[in-house]
């Protein structure tokens, strides 16, 4: 057995931040990762056809908070992005998130943002405090733009309907009168530049002190080191052996095809521009019959300079044990469910509980590297 201050499990985002700043604050630290890569869920790499690829689905950094972009930017410089989105029904492409744009798609004639708005003053469903995914969207644009955009595409992803979800699920896609296509209103909104490993191993090679072992379980990494604080940031339920059953999650398959610039030519009419195969970077598929809920073309997003590209299709599925847990569900029941688990984790004197899984939460990466540095602080005094 090997000693080290801290055993942490995980090399995603909230495994490796908390990791560099203790190993910076002089602790010894391991990081552990079953799987054979660094970065967890926002892993990204280059596929056989040369393409920069997101495997695990897209994943669009932004963030309100400078202290996030001060800290992740000692590792990379970005690439800046405004991310777009279309949605494909009925056959056609259409503006997404709903605007302006959409509307006119919608009735088939020119409007103005005051048209727009009154429109939607006499369809939306008055609710005053929306209690659920169905609640949150009618009460701002009614019934028929609701079911063309939301309520399958909610069932597809989740497998339950809009109105057993929290209204934070498509509360989150905004709503706007004017003409702004963007998907996402964060102030900053950016790629790392040379991606997100790139940014992982920058991390890394700047911050001696950590000892990583990828493709090493919790279980191995137990028997392996002697640590005085263990940090996971893995499955909670997985980690109290699933005791009071595991706790629901949704997950994902992906399907990638990679096209070269002969066969990128044949798609130019649709995609609008050279070197592309559809649109946008990602297009959402409300239709109940096709059962992906979105293809994202990432190159769209890291702007990279390569005649191929490759597009992801997402194909929603149950969680089995031996899928990738990609979603807790936001939900109150499974809310209920962590519960039992939390109250476990709260006991637990020496060990911390960071990130999505182990905190059973649908964070964004800002929001875990923001629990990995304020975790690190408290661990930094508690020990120093
Ligand atoms: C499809 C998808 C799209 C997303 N898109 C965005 C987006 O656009 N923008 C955004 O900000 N966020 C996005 N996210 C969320 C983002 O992935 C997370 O915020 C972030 O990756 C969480 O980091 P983490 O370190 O907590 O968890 P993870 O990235 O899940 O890392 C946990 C690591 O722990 C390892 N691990 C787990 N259990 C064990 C064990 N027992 N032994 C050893 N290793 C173990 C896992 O292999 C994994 O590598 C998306 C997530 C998904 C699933």
């Amino acid at each position: 057995m090997s000693s080290t201050d801290f055993l942490i499990i995980g090399a995603g985002f909230s495994g490796l931040v908390i990791a560099e700043r203790l190993a910076s604050a002089g602790w010894k630290c391991v990081v552990a990762d079953r799987r054979p890569h660094l970065g967890g869920n926002a892993h990204d790499r280059i596929d056989p056809a040369g393409v920069l690829i997101h495997p695990y689905g897209p994943h669009y950094f932004r963030t309100n908070s400078p202290r996030i972009v001060d800290y992740l930017s000692r590792f990379t410089t970005w690439h800046e992005v405004s991310y777009q989105i279309k949605s494909h029904t009925q056959g056609r492409y259409w503006s997404f998130p709903i605007n302006l744009n959409t509307f006119e798609e919608f009735t088939g004639k020119p409007s103005t943002s005051e048209q727009f708005a009154a429109w939607l003053e006499k369809k939306r469903i008055p609710i005053e405090a929306p209690a659920n995914s169905e609640e949150v969207i009618i009460s701002q644009v009614g019934s028929e733009l609701y079911e063309l955009f939301f309520e399958s595409y909610t069932r597809k992803q989740w497998k339950r309907h809009p109105r057993e979800l929290d209204a934070s699920v498509c509360g989150r896609v905004p709503i706007r009168t004017n003409r702004d296509n963007r998907y996402l209103t964060e102030t900053f909104q950016a790629l790392p530049a040379k991606g997100y490993t790139a940014l992982f191993e920058n991390l890394l090679a700047a911050t001696p002190g950590i000892n990583l072992h990828l493709g090493m379980d919790f279980t191995e990494a137990k028997s392996r080191f002697n640590y005085k604080h263990l940090i996971f940031t893995g499955a909670i339920d997985e980690y109290f052996g699933r005791r009071f059953g595991p706790l629901p999650y949704r997950s994902l398959r992906f399907e990638h095809e990679s096209f070269n610039s002969d066969q990128l030519r044949h798609r130019e009419s649709i995609s609008g521009k050279p070197g592309f195969w559809q649109p946008a970077m990602q297009v959402n598929y409300p239709d109940a019959d096709i059962p992906f809920t979105r293809i994202v073309e990432i190159k769209h997003a890291t702007g990279q300079n390569i005649a191929a590209s490759t597009i992801l299709r997402e194909f929603p599925k149950d969680w089995t044990p031996d899928d990738e847990p990609y979603y807790p569900i936001p939900a109150p029941d499974a809310h209920a469910a962590y519960q039992k688990y939390s109250q476990l984790a709260a006991a637990e004197k020496t060990t911390s509980f960071i990130g999505r899984l182990a905190t059973y939460r649908y964070y964004n990466m800002d929001q875990v590297t923001a629990m990995a540095l304020t975790e690190a602080e408290k661990l930094i005094t508690r020990y120093t």
